[in-house]
């Protein structure tokens, strides 16, 4: 018994060591996935409820490992971002998807989402700034995400980076509203311009009485605050009848498009020859 445990012991600390390597090489892979090429973009059209037209589409980051198979952001964008390495693949990101943007028809808008890491960097506004000269992109028509996370430290920094991101004419979402940290002196404190309510509530209105009385009562606290509230993870047709009947502004979502490369969306982003 005793060989036993002391085998099963030694297999323990292999195993957490090899955990540790692999996190170890992950991290060093993912500092340097921005400059050899390995990350890129999918967009996800976002669409007016009312009419059903495509106004803008989320970009959302994809990393090709070489060696590996696709491994999701919900896992890797976390590690990158206690590694420091979600600084340079921001900064990739949103490069590449303002250069992209810039080339669609004027009013489609695109969102990115900023981590907190990202946007607590004392840079971060420059960088937009930077970004949008280079590019071209209209301010207006970028919109930037983020998470109440990002809204948990230092308030006062916090507010001014908003702040200076909205005098440069940008907008700013709420996203995943009604999960984490979500409170509701946020949205009063900071100068959001859209919500975004999480899928979660959303895949849920059609059969679920709690899911669907809270998506109505954000509705309401977004209409009371003169904010337009989208809808994400919208699945089903119920869903999306769901959100019509209670007049949401836009919805988001596989029943309306899976997030693809742009050329998919080709015939929405291809600029009109004769503009
Ligand atoms: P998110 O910002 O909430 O993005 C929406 C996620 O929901 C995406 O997952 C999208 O593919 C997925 N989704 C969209 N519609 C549906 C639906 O109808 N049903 C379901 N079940 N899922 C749907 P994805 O692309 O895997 O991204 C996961 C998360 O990773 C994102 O959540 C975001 O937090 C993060 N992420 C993705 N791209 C970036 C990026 O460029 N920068 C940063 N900082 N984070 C990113
Ligand atoms: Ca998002
Ligand atoms: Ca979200
Ligand atoms: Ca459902």
């Amino acid at each position: 018994a005793k060989a036993e445990q002391l085998g099963g012991y030694r297999f323990f600390e292999q195993t957490m060591s090899d955990e540790l390597n692999d996190r170890r090489q992950i991290e060093h892979d993912l500092r340097h996935a921005a400059d050899r090429g390995e990350l890129y973009m999918v967009y996800q059209p976002q669409a007016a409820v009312a009419s059903s037209a495509i106004v803008g589409f989320e970009a959302l980051v994809r990393w090709r490992r070489p060696g590996h198979g696709q491994m999701s952001p919900a896992i890797f964008i976390p590690l990158a971002e206690e590694c420091g390495a979600i600084l340079p693949i921001g900064e990739w990101v949103l490069r590449a998807v303002c250069k992209e943007a810039a080339g669609w028809p004027n009013p489609l808008s695109v969102a990115v989402n900023v981590s907190p890491v990202q946007l607590h960097t004392p840079n971060f506004v420059a960088l937009v700034h930077t970004v949008l000269l280079e590019t071209g992109l209209s301010p207006r028509r970028l919109e930037i995400e983020i998470t109440e996370t990002a809204l948990v430290r230092d308030f006062a920094r916090t507010l001014a980076t908003l702040r200076q991101l909205k005098a440069l004419g940008v907008r700013i979402a709420m996203d995943d509203f009604g999960t984490g940290y979500s409170s509701l002196s946020n949205l009063r404190a900071f100068p959001f311009d859209k919500i975004k309510i999480d899928r979660s509530f959303v895949s849920a209105v059609d059969t679920n009485q709690q899911a669907a009385a809270i998506v109505r009562s954000v509705l309401g606290l977004g209409r009371g605050l003169g904010l337009p509230v989208m809808a994400e993870g919208v699945e089903t047709q119920a869903e999306l009848l769901f959100l019509q009947s209670e007049a949401c502004d836009g919805a988001q979502g596989y029943f309306l498009g899976r997030p693809g490369p742009i050329d998919q969306f080709a015939h929405l982003t291809r600029a009109n020859l004769h503009a």
